[in-house]
């Protein structure tokens, strides 16, 4: 289906600036003769919906805080900043009554839950009372795909349970999910939380509530303090139910991967770095692991539970501002719908209408174009190609690079053509990508020869390699790829 789509579309886009830059390398192969980071693919990250995925109360305090304006404007930090004149109790009182509210929510669940599979009413009452309101809580809810890599928390059970039992700084875990019906290893993923959940040291601090949907997505996002996400890099195209926290301010702590790349500031959540250290992934997950339990342990609960005389956690409630503040409008539906209108609606539509005047005169010239230079494009002939003779004596700085290629066009008389050069660097044998592209000049001579030349100024250091790269031009072309015909020389 990405292929059908990418070959009826004018226009593709990634939903995060990796994702992107992904899609680009993915698909490269439909656009042979052409670099990946040149394939023509753009990205707008994901948003999420600010009425639906702000609670009441949220979404009562900001129109208060920020103003009537606000709801028409939500994309402008002018308004979030204004989160930093709430005091900080009444935000801290604010999470602790959402907090309750998605305890009161998952006690009533779970019981229905636990009573329908026949679980034992033991557990469930020393479920039920296990749950503390105020402990520090942690959330990651999706689907059980593998990519997200639920299993991580679970290496090493001791420190888990370490982390989880201090009487004075207590932690519990709300895990949520739903895996595919084919898809065994996630299932099994789910089975082995599930277990985990009922060993006694893990009552109450490692919860698993089963069919993951918006209902549970709305409480969990709002009322856990931390929204725990651990993709394997790059697979996370964009991941929104970490900005629908935001917005409720959750702090986030995730993989710099999807949205948490671009959204991620310091002081205002927690992060994994973006490259891989190893390139075995059991290696990465180990390192991974480890990271997620130091942070735990060295920041994310020290910060919690460090309280001031009327016991609200003000360096704690610092992060929570800077998420809303400075996370929190770049991750609204209104930016992400005028990045759309800019990078590519208001382009369309101006396309569509200039391919649809005068019953489709623009779309019949392109496509008799394109046939025509399909059917003779093997006839072009290179007649002569002049080159420096750079293996005798390299070029010095302030000395041009000088080339010629004289060109017959045989039965494409009349085309356009363009010649570009190319200079890269090799890396393991190979050019991974061009550092500068710069197109000939070229002179029309008589019966469909044409001389391309260029005389470029050698104002970089190092050892390069070069080609030429022909394709055949026309104005009326959206981009380059629209018409994806290229002859290297
Ligand atoms: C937001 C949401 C998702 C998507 O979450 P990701 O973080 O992108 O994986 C999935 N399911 C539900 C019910 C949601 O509300």
């Amino acid at each position: 289906m990405s292929v059908l789509a990418f070959k009826l579309s004018q226009e593709v886009n990634g939903v995060s600036k990796i994702h992107g830059r992904v899609s680009q390398e993915m698909f490269n192969k439909l656009y042979p003769g052409y670099f990946p980071d040149e394939i023509h693919v753009g990205y707008v990250t994901n948003g999420v919906h600010y009425p639906t995925w702000t609670s009441k109360s949220w979404q009562q305090l900001y129109k208060k805080e920020f103003g009537e304006e606000f709801l028409n404007d939500q994309s402008n930090t002018e308004y979030w900043q204004r989160i930093f004149n709430v005091p900080d109790e009444t935000i801290w009182k604010l999470r602790l009554k959402q907090k309750q509210q998605l305890i009161d929510y998952l006690r009533s669940r779970l019981t229905d839950d636990m009573t329908r599979r026949n679980d034992n009413p033991k557990l469930i009452f020393k479920l039920m009372d296990a749950f503390n309101p105020n402990a520090l809580t942690i959330g990651f809810a999706r689907r059980f795909a593998t990519y997200k890599r639920a299993h991580l928390l679970f290496t090493n059970l001791e420190r888990l349970s370490i982390l989880v039992n201090n009487s004075k700084m207590p932690v519990q875990f709300v895990f949520a999910g739903k895996a595919h019906p084919n898809d065994k290893a996630g299932q099994d993923l789910i089975k082995r939380i599930i277990e985990i959940s009922k060993m006694p040291e893990f009552i109450g601090k490692i919860t698993f509530v089963e069919n993951y949907d918006i209902e549970l997505a709305k409480y969990l996002i709002r009322g856990v303090d931390i929204w725990l996400n651990t993709p394997t890099r790059p697979l996370e195209a964009s991941g929104t139910s970490g900005e629908k926290a935001v917005m409720n301010g959750v702090v986030n702590f995730s993989v710099l991967d999807g949205w948490w790349a671009e959204g991620y500031k310091p002081e205002a959540g927690w992060a994994l770095k973006e490259e891989q250290t190893y390139e075995s992934q059991d290696f990465q997950n180990e390192l991974d692991a480890e990271t997620i339990y130091t942070t735990f342990e060295d920041e994310i609960i020290p910060i919690y539970y460090e309280k001031d005389a009327s016991g609200v956690p003000v360096k704690w409630i610092s992060y929570v501002k800077n998420t809303i503040a400075k996370i929190a409008p770049e991750f609204t539906m209104k930016r992400q719908l005028d990045d759309y209108y800019s990078k590519f609606y208001n382009k369309m539509f101006v396309r569509s209408t200039l391919i649809t005047d005068d019953n489709f005169m623009l779309a019949r010239n392109i496509a008799a174009w394109k046939r025509k230079v399909l059917r003779s494009w093997d006839s072009i002939e290179i007649i002569e190609v002049n080159l420096p003779d750079s293996t005798q004596k390299p070029l010095s700085l302030g000395e041009n690079f000088k080339a010629e290629i004289v060109v017959h066009l045989n039965e494409l008389s009349g085309v356009e053509l363009g010649i570009e050069v190319l200079f890269g660097q090799k890396i393991n044998d190979e050019v991974k990508k061009p550092l500068f592209i710069i197109e000939m000049t070229s002179e029309k001579r008589e019966n469909g020869i044409i001389i391309f030349k260029c005389d470029i100024a050698a104002n970089t250091a190092g050892v390069f390699d070069y080609a030429f790269r022909m394709y055949p031009k026309n104005k009326d072309l959206p981009h380059r790829q629209d018409f994806n015909l290229v002859k290297w020389i």
